[in-house]
């Protein structure tokens, strides 16, 4: 003990500031990832106007979060697929 002595609770302190941060970190990998398929929507609610995959760069600014089926669902439905993204390649359908 002596002089090390506060250097070494400061360590400490950030040890276990890391450790915190480390399990925050750690929580949010917990949540749920980004959707995988996206649904855009018209103006009017009804209109559906494209399937997107969840990664698509450009999902228009109307879109929820849909699962896997009901993706191809609204492809079979003759929404069509967006021809960036593609996810009608992305779930074997052929358009
Ligand atoms: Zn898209």
């Amino acid at each position: 003990m002596g002089v090390g002595c506060g250097a070494a609770r400061t360590r400490r302190w950030i040890a276990d500031e890391e450790r915190r941060e480390a399990e925050r970190r750690a929580g949010a990998a917990r949540r749920p990832p980004a959707p995988e398929w996206l649904i855009e929507r018209g103006l009017d609610r009804n209109n559906l106007v494209a399937v997107h995959t969840g990664e698509c760069w450009d999902p228009g600014k109307r879109v929820r979060p849909v699962t896997r089926a009901q993706a191809i669902e609204a492809l079979r439905h003759q929404v069509p697929a967006c021809s960036k993204c593609r996810p009608d390649t992305a779930l074997g359908i052929e358009a």
